[in-house]
Parts: structure tokens; sequence; C-alpha cells
């Protein structure tokens, strides 16, 4: 039958056997220890050494520190540096668990588990960053608003499952035809984005057609169904934000459904018409 070993015992027997806990140099506990401990011997030293200055003897302090008695309160320093190296070690252990548990979390808040893509929360965290990063290397940035269409009716007709299939084919597709280095997320629903980076107008609308086709042209035999995507693109502009952005790239996504669906619409366009 195995031993049951208390988890706090176990964690303290553990942390005993790790060298962190006797490292002068990276465990600062055990100085704590030590400091915490140096009052001890002080305060029983000069009070055994008060007694015996009153009982005549001579040289009270040098006599007090060399008996026996001593030697036990003269140790305390060292085994309060060794229990604090210990817990010292314990603590490092829970905070090394506990960075691993936040990165984790962090992943998933910013991860769509049915597509796995990253998600808009993602994508508002990255923004600033894009932006910073492009201005200061002088180069275009363009972003992609797309929408599958008619997915209602999907989901109407073929079911749920082939809706779902539907959105994880198509962030597949999206991510392949990415660069490492772009970022695509799923922004909700059948609406995904796309940041390009180092990319201009001109440049993304010969990409966003590239997956219009794609996706026209039936790009996974897993669905019966044909499929298409509208896109709406705009080139980032000093001073954009967030949301200014997806409201223009949102706006030539409009005028493509409104126009027929299954077609890329660049913003600049749109403004020309205005
Ligand atoms: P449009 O061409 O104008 O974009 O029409 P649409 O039908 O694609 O747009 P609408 O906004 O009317 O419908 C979007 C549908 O997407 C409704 C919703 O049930 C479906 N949907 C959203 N999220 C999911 C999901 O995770 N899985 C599935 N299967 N369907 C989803
Ligand atoms: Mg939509
Ligand atoms: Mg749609």
């Amino acid at each position: 039958m195995p031993i049951y070993i208390p988890k706090p015992i176990d964690e303290f027997f553990t942390a005993a056997l790790q060298p962190f806990s006797y490292n002068l140099r990276r465990n600062i506990y055990i100085w704590l220890g030590i400091v915490w401990g140096l009052p001890i011997p002080l305060v029983t030293i000069l009070i055994q050494a008060h007694f015996l200055e009153a009982s005549g003897v001579e040289d009270p302090h040098l006599t007090a520190i060399c008996s026996s008695l001593q030697w036990f309160f003269l140790a305390h320093p060292l085994l309060f540096g060794l229990l604090c190296g210990i817990l010292g070690t314990i603590r490092n252990n829970k905070d090394i668990q506990l960075n691993i548990i936040i990165g984790k979390l962090e992943e998933l808040s910013t991860l769509d588990p049915l597509t796995g893509l990253k998600n808009r929360r993602y994508f508002a965290h990255i923004f600033h960053d894009e932006c910073a990063r492009s201005l200061r290397r002088n180069e275009s940035m363009t972003m992609l608003f797309l929408d599958l269409d008619h997915f209602k009716l999907i989901n109407d007709s073929h079911g749920h499952h082939f809706g779902d299939l539907a959105l994880q084919a198509t962030s597949a597709c999206l991510k392949k035809e990415c660069r490492p280095y772009d970022t695509v997320v799923r922004w909700g629903g059948e609406e995904f984005v796309i940041l390009l980076r180092a990319t201009d107008e001109n440049m993304a609308l010969h990409f966003a057609e590239r997956i219009r086709q794609a996706i026209q042209n039936g790009f996974t035999p897993a669905l019966p169904f044909p499929l298409t995507i509208s896109i709406g693109l705009t080139q980032y502009q000093v001073n954009d934000t967030l949301e200014s952005l997806i409201n223009r790239a949102d706006k030539a996504l409009y005028h493509a459904k409104q126009t027929g669906r299954n077609k890329v619409v660049p913003w600049s366009v749109l403004a020309g018409e205005e």
C-alpha cells in the first residue's frame, strides 16, 4: 500500500532536496532567515553575560559565547537560514507553477476553440504593437474583413455540424494563404479579420482575390456544398484606431454584400465614389 504523505510535508522535503534551497547567491530567503535568527544568540549572550557579571565572573561576554548553552542559540541563524531557504524554494516552485498556469490561461483566453485561430481579444491586444511597428519601419499595412455568404442558410439547410466544418475549413484555408507574420483571427460567428504586414491596398487586393477564388472553387472535399466569401479591405492610415480601421473595412464589406456578395471591395473604391 502506498504511504500517504501530506502535500505540505511532501513539498517541504522535495524543496529540501533542491540545490536552490542552499544557493546563497540566488535564494534571498536564506539571508532573510539568517538576519531573522541573528538577534536570538545576541540577546541570549547579553542575558547570560549579565548574570555571569552579577555572579562576579571575569570577562562575562567571552565566557557566555564559549558556553555550551550558547552553541544551541548560536546555531539559530543557520537553522533559520536553512528553513527559510527551503521555504524560499517552495515559494519559487509555486511561482513557476503559477506562471505556467497563467501562460496557459492567457493562451486559452486568446484562442477560438472551434477553429484554433486567435480571437478578437488577441487582435485588440496586438493591434497597437502592429501599428507601432508599421510606423517605425515605414511599412504599409492592410486589414481585411471577411464574412462567409449566406451562412445562416448553410446552417439551416445542412445542419450546424456542417456549418462548424465550414468554419474550420475556412480558417485552415486562411491560415494557409497567410504568411507566418500576418495575423488571422476569428472576429466572431462567420466573420474573420486579417492584418497583412508590409502590404498596401493593391497587394492586399490580389491576396484577398486569391482567397475568394480558393473558397469559391471548393477548397476542401469535406464540404458537400458551395461556399463563398465577401471581403472588405482598407489600408492603415497614421492616427487610425482599431475602431476606425474596422469601421472602414466593415463598410467595404457591407458594400460587397450589397452588390451581390462573393467579391472583394477595397475601401478606396468607396471613398472615390463618395
Ligand atoms: P450574409 O451573407 O449577409 O453574411 O448572411 P449570413 O447568413 O452569413 O449572415 P447572418 O449574420 O444572417 O448569419 C450568420 C450565421 O452564422 C448565423 C449563425 O447561426 C451562424 N454562426 C455563427 N457562429 C457559428 C458557429 O460557431 N457555428 C455555426 N455552425 N454557425 C455559426
Ligand atoms: Mg456576419
Ligand atoms: Mg455572413
